[in-house]
C-alpha cells in the first residue's frame, strides 16, 4: 500500500529503520531526513510538552555503526535514485533533500562515541554528494557538552558545514526546573552556550507555551536579560528559532499545556529583534 508523507506525518517508524528516518518539514521546505540515537526512548530530561512516546530517563544505547552505515546509505540512495518520492506521495514541489538531522527520542549527545556518529554521517552524506547542498543539523539540550566526546562532534558537525541547535526554554533555573525538569544551573547554561558557539554555529531554539509559571512577564523579561549577557560577552547566536507546541506531548502535564499565540510569539520576536539578534517565529 502507498503510503502518504505529509508535513503533519511524523511516525518515525515509517520506513521501518531503526536509526533513519524521513519527515517532511514545513519548517525546512522538502524532506528532512532524521538520524535517531536513541531507539531506546532515553533522555536526560524530561520536557514537559516531549512527544516521546514512553519516555525514560538515560542515554542513548551503544550504536550499531555497520546499521547505521547501511541504513543511511541505502536510505540516500533509496531517496535520490529509486522511487521513494513517489512511494509516499510527496507532493512535488517538496521533493528535496533540505537537510540532515540528528533528532532523535532523547537527547543525541549521549551517545558513548557521538564523535564518531557525527563523522560517519558527515562522511557518508559527503560521498553520496548530500552534502554540501543539503544542511546538516543537530538539535540538542546543550547539556551534556562539559564531555570531550560532545566538543569533538560539533567540530565535525563544523567541518561538515553543520548547525547545532540549542534547546533554551527558559532563562531561570526555576524554569527549566518547571519546562524540562532538569537542575541545569544559570553558570552551566551559560559556559554551555559558550563553549558551543566556539565549536560550530549555533542556534536557540525555545519552545514557548504556557503552564504555571512558564512565560510569565518575568520568565520573557529574565530571557531578554539573558540574551543581553549573551551579546555583551561576545557569545555568536546564529539565529533566535521561537517555535509552540504543534502536536500532543506524551508527558501527565500534556493536558494543562496551552500553546502560544502567533501574536504573543511576534510581539516577543520584536523585543529580541530589537536586542540585535536574527529571530525566527514557527507557529
Ligand atoms: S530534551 Fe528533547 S527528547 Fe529530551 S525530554 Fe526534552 S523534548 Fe524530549
Amino acid at each position: 500500500m502507498t503510503q502518504t508523507l505529509n508535513t503533519t506525518n511524523h511516525d518515525r517508524d515509517i520506513a521501518g529503520l531503526k536509526y533513519v528516518y524521513p519527515v517532511i518539514s514545513r519548517r525546512a521546505g522538502g524532506l528532512s531526513i532524521g538520524i535517531n540515537f536513541n531507539p531506546n526512548n532515553a533522555c536526560n530530561w524530561r520536557c514537559i510538552y516531549c512527544q516521546v512516546p514512553e519516555l525514560q530517563r538515560g542515554n542513548a544505547p551503544e550504536m550499531d555503526f555497520a546499521l547505521l552505515e547501511q541504513e543511511l546509505r541505502f536510505f540516500l540512495d533509496y531517496v535520490r535514485h529509486g522511487d521513494f518520492f513517489e512511494q509516499f506521495n510527496v507532493e512535488i514541489h517538496q521533493r528535496v533533500i533540505k537537510d540532515i538531522a540528528i533528532s532523535g527520542n532523547g537527547e543525541p549527545t549521549s551517545l558513548k562515541d557521538f564523535d564518531k556518529a557525527v563523522r560517519l554521517i558527515g562522511e557518508i552524506a559527503t560521498e553520496s554528494g548530500v552534502f554540501p547542498a543539503s544542511k546538516f543539523v543537530l538539535i540538542s539540550n546543550g547539556s551534556l557538552l562539559h564531555q570531550t566526546t560532545v566538543q569533538a562532534g560539533l567540530t565535525e558537525l563544523a567541518r561538515y558545514h553543520g548547525e547545532l541547535w540549542f534547546k533554551l526554554d527558559s532563562a531561570t533555573e526555576q524554569g527549566r526546573k518547571l519546562v524540562n525538569n532538569t537542575g541545569q544551573s544559570q553558570q552551566k547554561l551559560l559556559a554551555h552556550l559558550k563553549l558551543a558557539a566556539s565549536l560550530c554555529p549555533t542556534k536557540l531554539q525555545t519552545c514557548m507555551l504556557h503552564y504555571g509559571q512558564a512565560w510569565s512577564d518575568s520568565e520573557k523579561q529574565a530571557y531578554l536579560a539573558l540574551l543581553r549577557e549573551v551579546r555583551d560577552s561576545d557569545i555568536a547566536l546564529q539565529q533566535i528559532m521561537l517555535y509552540s507546541i504543534a502536536r500532543q506531548s506524551f508527558q501527565p502535564e500534556a493536558g494543562k499545556l496551552e500553546k502560544m499565540s502567533l501574536e504573543e510569539m511576534n510581539a516577543f520576536a520584536a523585543d529580541i529583534k530589537a536586542l540585535g539578534y536574527d529571530v525566527s517565529v514557527a507557529s
